[in-house]
């Protein structure tokens, strides 16, 4: 007989929670904190989302996205986890670049980014002053029609060296563009600049595990290998979810699946007006990304000089075109020193990231999708050479990740790393106008994605719907 993941959970529920990801999880926390009897529903195996790992034979463990976030995890964990958590999250000092405009280093905050904008880029700290507190000034209400590309022709105009020190990170942080809204930029840039870039020491499993273990101890009944297929409606409320053949009825649904599969796929099209519709489907979906994730053996080592993060470029200027192309010029890798998980076995790992278009491996036939791994194993391997020699012989373990491993996992269309673009966000915003009690937390708009993005999407909409159901006496 199939084991029955439904097993134990109730009939009906204040709110059911569909997804797992960081905005789900911490949804779910809060309204299980807050004394709601909340379901929280995982199509796949394990918690987590994006925010994840796998372990291969050796003692290696690979994380996912667990490359950097801003020191604002921090408070959001202590807040709205516990202090174990939060206390756990330690600063990445070492941050280097190296392309053919420079070569350097950063503890990536900014007081290190004006030493470095001052004295190697030569602007006048006015400007730089200027910048970062026009940056850091910006919030969603603002001004949306200026682009990045625009803020930075204000402030430094025809310095593609400071543009390209600006804005790579970011890009490959929330795949932001110098054509989106120059607050997507403005709210993440600011973001890391408070205090530099931070890591959570245990690696995900153990961050995920801590979870977990919190979301039960606020009562949150869990179910993995649970998609759910569809969300019923009611006279203009939510009704209930309709996951493996049963039906569990609910006064209240945030989802955190992806906008366009909860707007288009798990509501019925009857349920919502027709214009809202429209502008949910004319919401472009973020790029995807690809990964090579190398262990070494239980010999070999890395210097710790090699860096933490290393953005590394072979393209003369920053272009998002080419940070995308298949012809791949920039990688980001992370290199994971034992420290990463104190714990466990003493293992060395580093990952590679570049961000990638779905259409490049969405129609690859097998033997063409293999081969395409292998090349990008292979020229991974190569590109790496330089900065950590002899890694051809070091490795233990390597594999590769495509948009189509990322779509396989999470079920976000496209194999979206980051969620839609910027028009996202106002269209999650609007879902519980169109249906009470339907609300949406999960990657968008750029601003609301990465962990802590979106994480605290999570807050903000576990806060309405407490509202929600606060104003609405349970059925008897
Ligand atoms: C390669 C890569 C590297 C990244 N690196 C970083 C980084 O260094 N720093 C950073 O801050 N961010 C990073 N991110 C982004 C970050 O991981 C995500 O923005 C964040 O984890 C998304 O959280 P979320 O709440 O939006 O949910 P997601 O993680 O998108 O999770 C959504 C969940 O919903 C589940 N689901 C979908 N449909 C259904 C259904 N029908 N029924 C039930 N469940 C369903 C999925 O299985 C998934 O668990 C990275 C992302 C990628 C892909």
């Amino acid at each position: 007989m199939p084991k029955d993941f439904l097993q134990g959970i109730a009939p009906e529920y204040d709110a059911v929670v569909i997804g797992s990801g960081l905005g789900g999880m911490t949804a779910a926390n809060i309204l299980g904190r807050a004394g709601h009897r909340v379901l929280l529903l995982e199509q796949h195996y394990k918690l987590g989302g994006l925010a994840t790992w796998f372990r291969r034979p050796g003692g290696h463990i690979f994380d996912i996205s667990l490359h950097g976030f801003p020191h604002g995890m921090i408070k959001s964990c202590r807040r709205y986890w516990n202090s174990d958590i939060a206390d756990r999250i330690v600063q990445l000092k070492n941050i280097r670049f190296e392309n053919p405009m420079f070569s350097l280093r950063t503890t990536f905050n900014r007081e290190d980014f004006t030493r470095l904008l001052t004295t190697r880029f030569g602007l006048a700290p006015e400007t730089v002053s200027a910048f970062f507190d026009t940056a850091r000034g910006m919030n969603f209400y603002d001004d949306q029609t200026t682009s990045t590309g625009e803020l930075f022709q204000q402030f430094f105009p025809g310095r593609e060296d400071v543009v390209r020190l600006l804005m790579e990170p970011i890009t490959y942080a929330n795949g932001s563009t110098l054509e989106d809204p120059a607050i997507t930029y403005g709210i993440v840039f600011s973001n890391f600049m408070s205090k530099g870039v931070f890591i959570y020491e245990g690696g995900t499993d153990d961050l995920v595990a801590r979870m977990q273990r919190q979301l039960r101890e606020n009562n949150v009944d869990i179910a993995i290998r649970s998609p759910v297929e569809k969300i019923e409606v009611g006279g203009s409320r939510v009704q209930a979810v309709h996951v493996g053949g049963r039906r569990i009825a609910t006064r209240a649904v945030v989802s955190n699946a992806n906008l366009k599969s909860t707007v288009l796929h798990m509501l019925e099209p009857q349920h919502l007006p027709q214009d809202y519709r429209e502008e949910a489907e004319a919401v472009r979906l973020n790029n995807s990304s690809t990964q090579v994730y190398m262990a070494l053996k239980p010999d070999a080592s890395i210097d710790e000089d090699s860096g933490d993060l290393l953005f590394t470029s072979t393209a003369p200027l920053f272009r998002t075109e080419a940070l995308l192309s298949r012809q791949i010029t920039s990688r980001t890798f992370s290199f994971y020193y034992p420290r990463t998980r104190p714990d466990k076995k003493q293992r060395y790992a580093i990952v590679s990231s570049t961000n990638a278009n779905w259409t490049d491996w969405a129609e690859l036939n097998k033997a063409d999708y293999e081969a395409s791994k292998q090349d990008l194993i292979e020229t991974t391997l190569d590109a790496l050479d330089q900065y950590v020699p002899n890694i051809h012989e070091m490795v233990d373990w390597v594999e590769a990740a495509t948009p189509r491993t990322f779509n396989h996992y999470t079920q976000h269309q496209l194999g979206a790393s980051f969620g839609t673009k910027f028009e996202g966000l106002a269209v999650s915003r609007a879902l519980p106008q169109q249906i009470a009690g339907m609300y949406h937390a999960g990657s968008v708009g750029i601003i609301m994605s990465g962990w802590l993005g979106a994480m605290n999407y999570g807050v903000i909409v576990s806060n309405e719907v407490d509202q929600f159901l606060c104003r609405q006496p349970a059925p008897a």
